[in-house]
C-alpha cells in the first residue's frame, strides 16, 4: 500500500528544496494534492497527515467526496467547468484554476452574484497553442484583460497552465518559463498584480517551482497510479 502520509512528506520536502534551489521561501508554494478518482477513505489518510488542500477536477464527482469529509478539508477546482455546473461549483470550491475563456469567467461572475460568493480563480492560458486544449491564448488574455477585470466578483490571483505532457521535465521548463513572462505582462498593462502562478504536477513539480510556480497540483505522487484507485477501495 502506498503510505500517502509519507509521500506527502516527501513531497513537501522536495517543493522545499525546489524552493531553495531558486532562493524562494517554501511557504510561497502551496500543494494542491489532486485526489481525482480517489475515494473519500483515501483522501481521508492524507486528511490524517495532516494534509488539508485538494484538487478535483470534475464537479460531479466531487459533489459526492466533500460532505463525506470534514469541513476542515479546502477544495480547488482544477477541471473543465461546464457553464451547467457553475452554481454546483461555486458551492464547492472556494478556488477554480480552470477559467478558460471571457465567456465562463462572465457566466462564473452573474452567478457569484446570485450566490452572494466572491470566487478566487486563476485564468488558464494555453501557451502552446495545443487545439485539444483549453485556455486563454496569451494574445486573447491581453484582448479581454480589462474585462476580465471589471468582473467585480471574481478575484484573480493569477495563471494556471497544463504544458504538453513530456516525461522530461526540463521540456515544461520554456512553458512554465513563459507563463510566469506572461503573468509579468499582464500585471504591467492592466496594473494589477497577478501573483498565483498554479504549474507543476508530479513528474515535474520541482522545475515549475524553479521558475515561479506558487502552487503545485500534485495527484500521482502522492496517492499512487489513479488506475489502482477502484482496487484499492474495493479491497477495503
Ligand atoms: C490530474 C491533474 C493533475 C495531477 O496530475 P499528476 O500527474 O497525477 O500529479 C494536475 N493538474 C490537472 C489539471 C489535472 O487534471
Amino acid at each position: 500500500m502506498d503510505d500517502i502520509c509519507e509521500n506527502i512528506r516527501r513531497v513537501k520536502e522536495r517543493i522545499a528544496a525546489a524552493a531553495g534551489r531558486s532562493r524562494r521561501d517554501p511557504s510561497d508554494v502551496e500543494l494542491l494534492a489532486v485526489s481525482k478518482s480517489w475515494p473519500a477513505e483515501v483522501i481521508r489518510e492524507a486528511i490524517d497527515a495532516p494534509h488539508l488542500l485538494f484538487g478535483e477536477n470534475k464537479v460531479q464527482e466531487a459533489s459526492l467526496k466533500i460532505p463525506q469529509l470534514p469541513s476542515k478539508a479546502k477544495w480547488h477546482l482544477i477541471g473543465n467547468l461546464q457553464k451547467n455546473k457553475i452554481r454546483k461549483a461555486l458551492l464547492l470550491f472556494p478556488v477554480i484554476h480552470s477559467i478558460d475563456s471571457l465567456d465562463l469567467a462572465q457566466h462564473v461572475e452573474r452567478i457569484a452574484d446570485e450566490l452572494g460568493r466572491f470566487p478566487d480563480v486563476y485564468l488558464q492560458v494555453n501557451i502552446a497553442g495545443e487545439s485539444a486544449k483549453l485556455g486563454f491564448s496569451p494574445d486573447q488574455i491581453h484582448f479581454d484583460l480589462d474585462e476580465l477585470l471589471n468582473l467585480k466578483r471574481l478575484h484573480i490571483l493569477g495563471l494556471m497552465l497544463i504544458p504538453p505532457f513530456d516525461p522530461d521535465p526540463e521540456k515544461s521548463r520554456p512553458y512554465y518559463a513563459r507563463l510566469r513572462e506572461l503573468r509579468e505582462s499582464l500585471e504591467s498593462a492592466g496594473g494589477v498584480p497577478l501573483p498565483g502562478l498554479s504549474m507543476g504536477m508530479s513528474h515535474d513539480y520541482e522545475t515549475a517551482i524553479e521558475e515561479g510556480s506558487t502552487i503545485v497540483r500534485v495527484g500521482t505522487a502522492i496517492f499512487g497510479k489513479r488506475g489502482r484507485a477502484a482496487t484499492k477501495s474495493a479491497k477495503r
